[in-house]
């Protein structure tokens, strides 16, 4: 298939990105690595008028530290994200999940801001978003900036909160102070396939005993959502396997997922709780 006809555009600032936008509404798209977009022109599923390059807008490729968080520009490439040294020192678990985003070659063209803006509910960077309770910064032509959180971001599968003027300019990833641990764990049935089940675990453990945790989960849901119960169950307990089961059987309890071809929702809500369990596990042994 080749996709419908469109005008191709290249603006070279952010202000001529933001003004096209504009000017199309609904007509006009951005394009950052094409590794989602490209198929769907292919497929005709999208078929927009105008196509804006974000490639050339120079300052939306930076990763920065500014105090207890790191800034990162849309056209960031999720091979860069996930190599950078700031990346997997502050924030480990994101970088953890990046390998398991589709293939090598995908990665040095697919964006986190492109990724974040697809709101896949199986994408491995909006479920690390929401368990590190990050955000996002979002401009339009006509009202300036905007910060959304990751929560309020994500509405529902490959929908976003956000208007079809406005451009996902950086993502803000809060950098936890050394008493949390993260786990990120997923499953897939090779490896590079969307996963089955994806999750995000998080504790602060003081004295031996969790005084904090976020379960979060996507694949199962039709977004990346944090389970409060199941991250409230491990609050108090002392960080042992008996307290990662119980976390487990919870969040798969909480998860209402429904059978496809790859699996039934009763594998699905089993496996949601065994990747509980075993994230647990994990963040108990880091933070023994
Ligand atoms: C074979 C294959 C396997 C894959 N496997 C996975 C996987 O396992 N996990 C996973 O998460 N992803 C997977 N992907 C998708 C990949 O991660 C994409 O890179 C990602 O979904 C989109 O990022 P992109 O930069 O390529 O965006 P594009 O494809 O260019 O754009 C995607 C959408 O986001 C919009 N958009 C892009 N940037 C912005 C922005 N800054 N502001 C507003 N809107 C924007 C576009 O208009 C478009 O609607 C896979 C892709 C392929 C081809």
């Amino acid at each position: 298939m080749k996709p419908g006809p469109f005008i191709y555009t290249a603006p070279d600032s952010l202000e001529e990105a933001l003004e096209l936008l504009d000017e199309h509404g609904g007509e006009a798209k951005p394009l950052a690595g094409g590794q989602s977009l490209m198929p769907l022109l292919n497929m005709r599923f999208a078929q927009p008028a105008v196509l804006v390059d974000l490639n050339p807008v120079p300052g939306l490729d930076g990763i920065v530290q500014r105090d207890a968080q790191l800034e990162i520009g849309a056209t960031v490439r999720q091979a860069s994200f996930g190599a950078s040294p700031l990346v997997r020192e502050h924030i480990p678990a994101a970088a953890t999940a990046v390998p398991h985003i589709g293939h090598f070659v995908t990665r040095n063209r697919g964006t986190v801001g492109g990724s974040l803006a697809h709101a896949d509910a199986r994408g491995e960077l909006p479920l690390a978003l929401v368990a590190l309770e990050g955000s996002v910064r979002v401009a339009s032509h006509r009202n300036g900036e905007r910060m959304v959180s990751a929560d309020e971001l994500f509405v529902t599968h490959f929908t976003t909160s956000l208007s079809d003027e406005e451009l996902l300019v950086s993502s803000i990833w809060p950098i936890a102070d050394n008493d949390w641990h993260f786990a990120f764990e997923e499953f897939a049935q090779r490896h590079g396939d969307y996963a089955l089940g994806m999750v995000c675990v998080g504790i602060r453990v003081s004295n031996g005993h969790v005084s904090d945790a976020r379960v979060a989960v996507s694949a199962v849901t039709d977004r990346p959502v944090c389970l409060d119960d199941a991250g409230a169950a491990l609050i108090g307990h002392a960080a042992v396997p008996d307290a990662a089961r119980e976390a487990g059987a919870m969040a798969a309890t909480a998860v209402d997922p429904h059978s496809d071809l790859h699996a039934t929702a009763r594998y699905r809500r089993h496996l949601t709780g065994a990747l509980v369990e075993r994230a647990c596990l994990v963040v108990f042994e880091a933070a023994s």
